[in-house]
């Protein structure tokens, strides 16, 4: 027998030794590019790129030898860098028609969802993960020719009759939020909700059952007062052991001072928002101590913070008349979509938002403490990340069914108040890719531009290092070692 093993290993070898530099499947390549790498943020220059099958088979010097029947992009001059992974999306809310209008207009519904996901990819998001999703808006998004690769949640944890549970009457909340927690504190119970069925344990298991690769829960007792229940310390504590126990990363939607110091204690991986709720501080104009001790305290337990500022931003830009008007926004909204929302009837949810505030205000002030609360909000991301903080990408597109919280578009403008907050350019990239990937425990297959990694990349006429407007200068999006145009992403 030993005789019969030895030349079939050495054949072995010797097949390797022989084979190709590259395997003939290759599909693209992509030359003489710079290749930029969010770990470290340092640049190849003069590479080629080649992908085969949809993921990277190898990284040279640049030659001018070609496989023949590769397509061939062009890198001279331009800068490639790996598709960019948007942290919190959700792929079921439209952003701009109320649920009534959604109902009365299905055909621009439907525009709208059809496009969705080519606007996430016209900004350069080949990835989008849920945070609160039903598998019906998962398998829309996932119908369309082309869409970023997504993955989600599943079902976000809601407490009955908690945020955000409580905006959908209650006849129709368990199909609305299926992954509602029983909560022992309150006489009236959802019907449909029981302790039996209702357990975290039951729910982190639907999670991920349904194939979900995150748990997020929500602690968020009312966005000026302190109106709606939130968990206790118990639950949040048997939330955060179901989630270890079936290994899957935690976050806990949180904004304010007290619900983010509840998201340390029960030990998130990750707060879903920025600290921009100062509560008791909200008058003060620089970071207090009392937060600086949270944010220290975020960062001694490698609690990741997702900043989302536009989750603020957007609420102001409702009132920012020239919005609508900007040119990106028509590249990423149908045109039919748009009008609609340009006319009277658009400003609903600016119209109910003023509604909330006090009469003696006008818009002014509202902006201004809009504005207010945004840099309180960077204040604190700043804070966080000049002291080592592992700041996460997530966008919240669109964190209500607001019209200025747009597919892409919000993305885009997030790494941008990043920049403004005063991240460095290296690390806004490094963030929306290697961080990403790594703390969704996708850095196997998503977040740099490597050997074996999938092929979902971008290729830019500016570099992301020196400028932020890069990510609007995207010239081809390459997804699974498909060659996308930008231009044939734009909405129609
Ligand atoms: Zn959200």
């Amino acid at each position: 027998m030993r005789y019969f093993v030895k030349p079939i290993i050495l054949v072995f070898f010797l097949l390797t030794a022989c084979a190709p530099a590259e395997p003939d499947t290759v599909s693209l390549m992509i030359v003489n590019v710079s290749v930029i790498n969010p770990v470290d943020g340092k640049t190849l220059r003069n590479k080629d790129v080649i992908i085969s099958a949809g993921k990277i088979s190898a990284i040279r010097p640049h030659s001018v030898k070609y496989t023949p029947d590769a397509t061939i992009l062009d890198g001279t001059g331009k800068f490639l860098v790996p598709g960019l992974i948007d942290g919190h999306v959700h792929t079921g809310t439209i952003a701009g028609l109320s649920f009534a209008q959604s109902e009365k207009y299905p055909e621009l519904t439907k525009a709208y969802f059809a496009q969705q996901p080519r606007s996430f990819l016209y900004f350069g998001f080949t990835t989008v993960v849920d945070l609160n999703g039903n598998q019906e808006s998962f398998d829309r998004f996932e119908k369309e020719e082309i869409h970023p690769d997504l993955f989600n949640c599943g079902q976000a944890l809601i407490l009955e009759d908690g945020y955000p549970a409580i905006f959908v009457p209650r006849e129709v909340r368990q199909y609305v939020f299926p992954n509602q927690l029983y909560d022992p504190r309150i006489k009236n119970h959802t019907p449909g909700i029981t302790q039996k069925r209702n357990t975290v344990k039951n729910a982190v298991q639907k999670v991920k059952d349904q194939g979900g690769i995150c748990v997020k829960t929500f602690h968020e007792d009312g966005f000026a007062k302190s109106i709606w229940p939130v968990p206790t310390a118990e639950m949040l504590a048997r939330i955060r052991a179901e989630s270890t126990r079936q290994n899957l990363p935690l976050l806990i939607h949180a904004n304010s001072y007290d619900s983010t110091r509840a998201a340390v204690i029960a030990g998130a991986d990750a707060v879903a928002h920025g600290l921009w709720n100062w509560d008791q501080f909200a008058d003060e104009k620089q970071l207090p101590r009392e937060l600086m001790g949270i944010l220290d305290q975020m960062i001694a337990r490698n609690v990741a913070q997702m900043g989302s500022l536009q989750t603020i931003a957007g609420l102001r830009d409702l009132f920012d008349d020239s919005y609508l008007n900007r040119p990106q926004v028509a590249t990423v909204l149908p045109p039919a979509y748009l009008d609609q929302l340009k006319r009277p009837q658009g400003r609903w949810y600016r119209d109910d938002l003023v509604n909330g505030y006090p009469t003696n205000m006008n818009d002014d002030d509202i902006v201004r403490r809009l504005d207010n609360v945004l840099s309180h909000g960077q204040q604190a991301q700043k804070y966080f990340y000049d002291r080592g903080g592992r700041v996460l990408f997530g966008s919240d597109t669109p964190s209500g069914p607001l019209a200025t919280n747009i597919p892409g578009y919000n993305g885009y403008l997030e790494l941008s108040r990043m920049a403004d907050t005063g991240l460095s350019l290296p690390d806004i990239l490094k963030s929306a890719t290697i961080t990403n990937a790594r703390f969704f425990g996708l850095d196997k297959q998503y977040g740099t531009v490597e050997v074996g990694k999938l092929a979902n990349l971008l290729l830019m006429s500016k570099n992301p290092l020196e400028t932020i407007e890069a990510y609007d200068a995207i010239d081809q999006v390459i997804l699974h070692g498909q060659v996308i145009d930008r231009t044939s992403l734009k909405a129609k």
